[in-house]
This record gives C-alpha cells, sequence and structure tokens, in this order.
C-alpha cells in the first residue's frame, strides 16, 4: 500500500511547491521559496492564494499516488518473481540419496554410487 503513504507524501510536499503555483507578483513579494515559507501562515490565511495551496496539496498527492500505484504494481511483480525463481532453485537443488548405502547422490546424471558403486 505503498500509493496512500506516496500520495500522503505528495500532499505534504505540496505545501512548499505550490510556490510555484502563486502568481509572478506573489512571488516577487515573498522573496522566493524561503520568504514564501515564512509568510506561509499569511499565504493560507489568504483566500486569494490558499486556492493555489490547494490545488497544489491535491496535484502532487494525486502525482505521489500515481507513483506510489506503480511502486506497488512493481513490488507485486518482484514479490512474484522471487517466489518463481525460489521455486526453482529447489527443484534444481532437490537432491537423491542410494537406495542401496543412502549416500547422498550429487550428480542427477550419474550412473553409479560414488560410495558403495550400486548401478541405479
Ligand atoms: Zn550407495
Amino acid at each position: 500500500m505503498k500509493k496512500v503513504q506516496f500520495a500522503f507524501i505528495g500532499a505534504i510536499l505540496g505545501l512548499p511547491l505550490s510556490y510555484y503555483f502563486q502568481s509572478d507578483y506573489v512571488k516577487s513579494k515573498v522573496g522566493g521559496m524561503g520568504g514564501y515559507l515564512k509568510n506561509f501562515g499569511d499565504v493560507v490565511s489568504n483566500s486569494d492564494l490558499v486556492g493555489n495551496v490547494i490545488l497544489s496539496v491535491v496535484i502532487f498527492a494525486l502525482v505521489g499516488g500515481v507513483i506510489g500505484y506503480f511502486v506497488d504494481e512493481n513490488d507485486a511483480k518482484n514479490t512474484k518473481m522471487l517466489n518463481t525463481s525460489g521455486s526453482n532453485q529447489n527443484a534444481e537443488k532437490q537432491t537423491n540419496f542410494c537406495p542401496s548405502c543412502g549416500g547422498k547422490i550429487e550428480d542427477g546424471e550419474t550412473q553409479f554410487c560414488e560410495s558403495c558403486g550400486t548401478k541405479f
């Protein structure tokens, strides 16, 4: 469920980044991002400016949600791939034992037991 986290992070980032949604007049008046954040309380309480803040938060939350959605999808794919390769490895590592002496047979192709020489 990364999309919820990413949407939340996006919404948080949307607060300072709403600076870029404000008009050039506002940008020059606050004197850059630092001044914007210093005066953020005034920005939010200004009915003309708070709309852009909300817009920015919503947009970045959506962007974060979409990124999170793809991260979720990717994680699901990776988990599936890990599971498949894991089961393949188990199949390859399957060991046989000699029916005569119980010795481990490392080579699946071999015809004779390395320990006791029994023919399979
Ligand atoms: Zn044997």
